[in-house]
């Protein structure tokens, strides 16, 4: 089992196939030139696989695949289905823009990937386009349906920001109810890459929009990074707010690079590389270095104390 130095138990990791996206979005990487990591940096399939089942052995047990976009990698059903081969119980999740879901979906679910989550910003075609920095909305929305109906379990995510999408968050929000997903809205994460005029809207004035429409009552804290609320209809959403105090005492979870490096902490930049070991098969090595990781895992982030995060998300998953 994987215990940090807070008490946290450590049962999932993020592992992020690639850092190449064909979107810019505003918060992640406006401006990143489309100049990527030679192909030989990049961990194999294989090689993640090596690790990932001597993370499952330690306890791990839900694994996330993110990127970039995820979805750019090629084989990824490959990947999912050798992890579920491996441990079929295991909770096998996606994070996607959904550019490529109309594709892939099926095959993803086929391959044994049980939930998918989607980002959705805007359901205006020119804002979303605005802040992916590309024309995509007919596209991910096919995908969302796509995803759907191979009977993959959806949850939309929103990062909100001030004077661009926060004007849409009860429509996105109904809209989400109507095809009966599970919409979070983010607080957006200060960091150096993102585009300079983005301003976060905080978790309380996002409630307060809502409060406007429709009554709801907070549900009981789980392990995840969301708080959920449930409305009177039943209909539950949540909020990811990484400003507030207490959104690192639950975290459990680690992050994989595609370039074989760990990570304790989205916040910082400190990162542990186990490609080494890895590609010479040194697997008690990588074992120690992963106990390492988990030991040096920071007790919070730094949002809380409103600093800007030099980590670029595309690389570490988000
Ligand atoms: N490309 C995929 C996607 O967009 O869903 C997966 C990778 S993306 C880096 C993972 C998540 O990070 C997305 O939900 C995205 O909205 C979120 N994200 C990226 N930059 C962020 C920021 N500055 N603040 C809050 N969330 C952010
Ligand atoms: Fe690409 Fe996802 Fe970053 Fe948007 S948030 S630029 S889709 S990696």
């Amino acid at each position: 089992m994987l215990i940090d130095k807070f008490d946290r138990k450590i049962d999932y990791i993020r592992v992020s196939v690639t850092s190449r996206c064909n979107f810019r979005c505003l918060y992640c990487m406006p401006n990143t030139p489309f100049e990527w990591e030679p192909h030989e940096n990049i961990l194999r399939y294989e090689e993640m696989f090596e690790f990932l089942k001597l993370a499952i052995d330690e306890g791990i047990k839900k694994i996330r695949i993110t990127g970039g976009e995820p979805l750019l990698r090629k084989d990824l059903d490959v990947f999912v289905k050798m992890l579920h081969d491996y441990k079929p119980d295991l909770d096998l999740a996606l994070t996607t823009n959904g550019y490529y879901l109309k594709e892939y979906a099926k095959v993803l679910k086929d391959a044994g990937l049980k939930r998918v989550n989607m980002s959705l910003d805007s359901l205006k075609p020119e804002v979303a386009a605005r802040i992916a920095q590309k024309d995509m909305l007919k596209r991910v929305m096919e995908g969302l349906d796509e995803a759907l109906d191979a009977g993959l379990k959806v949850k939309l995510n929103t990062v909100v920001m001030n004077g661009i999408n926060d004007g849409e968050i009860v429509d996105l929000l109904d809209f989400a109810k109507s095809k009966n997903v599970i919409i979070r809205f983010i607080e957006f994460m200060e960091n150096e890459r993102a585009y300079p005029g983005i301003k976060r809207v905080d978790s309380k004035i996002i409630l307060d929009k809502i409060k406007e429409k429709y009554s709801f009552k907070e549900l009981p804290k789980d392990n995840s990074a969301s708080r959920y609320f449930e409305m009177e209809d039943g209909y539950v959403f949540g909020i990811i707010e990484p400003h507030n105090e207490d959104f690192c005492k639950s975290c459990n979870r680690i992050r994989l690079t595609a370039e074989g490096y760990l990570i304790p902490c989205l916040f910082f930049t400190e990162s542990y590389n186990i490609k080494e070991a890895l590609r010479a098969g040194d697997i008690n090595k990588a074992a120690h270095i992963l106990k390492e990781v988990v030991a040096n895992k920071p007790e919070k982030n730094d949002w809380q104390d409103e600093e800007v995060s030099t980590r670029a998300f595309w690389e570490t998953g988000g």
